[in-house]
């Protein structure tokens, strides 16, 4: 996301003078987020809506999606064998989107889409903090052992790291509720691997405040509303 000063941004956009912006506000003809303004400091973002005597200037307005990812579908913008998750959307600027924090192919549930970097930055960052929930079926029976080893951390040799204490939680024998506040490749199923339990399906219930949707079938989406992007 670019920041600029309005007067900078409008003396570019239109070849003027800093002197001439000045005058184009002061006769109250430029708008910025349906707001008449007035000051030339005024600070602007790649995502501000602005016109000049009623016609758009810039209009790259920020979107928030969620969908609910069938497995099978591939957590990528383009794919040359699988279908994406792009393919599943139908809002027009969908090809503006990227993935804040995929989920493997044959996983499912919520996925979020945005063309707002600062805010699926927030999500992914390394030290985010923002909890994931997921619920896990195993092939094989979930063991009480396996909980202080998720607690504990796991050494990743190929990455050389150790993972984050992560919660699990036994709900049945072969299900269990998994919170991660990171995401290294395969994350869970390599952890479960360390026990010799594959993973048959894996499911994201939640990122952070933010639930999948049950209204939404596996393949949906939806935009977010204001309030759940500003939860985040
Ligand atoms: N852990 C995995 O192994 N796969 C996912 O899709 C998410 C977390």
């Amino acid at each position: 996301i670019n920041r600029s000063r309005l007067d900078k941004f409008l003396s570019e956009r239109f070849n003027i003078k800093r002197k001439d912006v000045r005058l184009l506000l002061a006769q109250k003809r430029v708008l910025v987020d349906e707001q008449l303004a007035l000051d030339v400091d005024l600070i602007i973002d790649t995502f501000s809506l602005i016109t000049v005597d009623g016609e758009i200037v810039q209009n790259n307005q920020a979107k928030y999606v969620m969908l609910h990812k069938p497995v099978g579908v591939v957590s990528a913008t383009k794919d040359d064998i699988h279908q994406t998750v792009i393919d599943l959307l139908d809002f027009p600027y969908k090809h503006s989107l990227h993935i804040a924090g995929r989920l493997d192919l044959n996983s499912s549930g919520l996925l979020l889409l945005t063309n707002d970097s600062r805010w699926s930055e927030k999500l992914s960052k390394p030290n985010s903090k923002v909890a994931k929930i997921y619920q896990v079926t195993l092939g094989n029976k979930l063991t009480n052992d396996m909980i202080s080893a998720f607690l504990t951390g796991m050494y990743f040799e190929f990455e050389n790291i150790t993972t984050k204490p992560a919660k699990l939680e036994i709900l049945s024998e072969h299900i269990a509720r998994v919170e991660l506040v990171e995401g290294k490749y395969h994350q869970i199923k390599r952890m479960f691997g360390r026990f010799r339990n594959p993973v048959v399906k894996l499911h994201r219930q939640s990122i952070g405040s933010l639930a999948l949707d049950e209204n939404l079938k596996p393949g949906e989406s939806r935009e977010l509303s204001s309030f759940e992007v500003n939860s985040i």
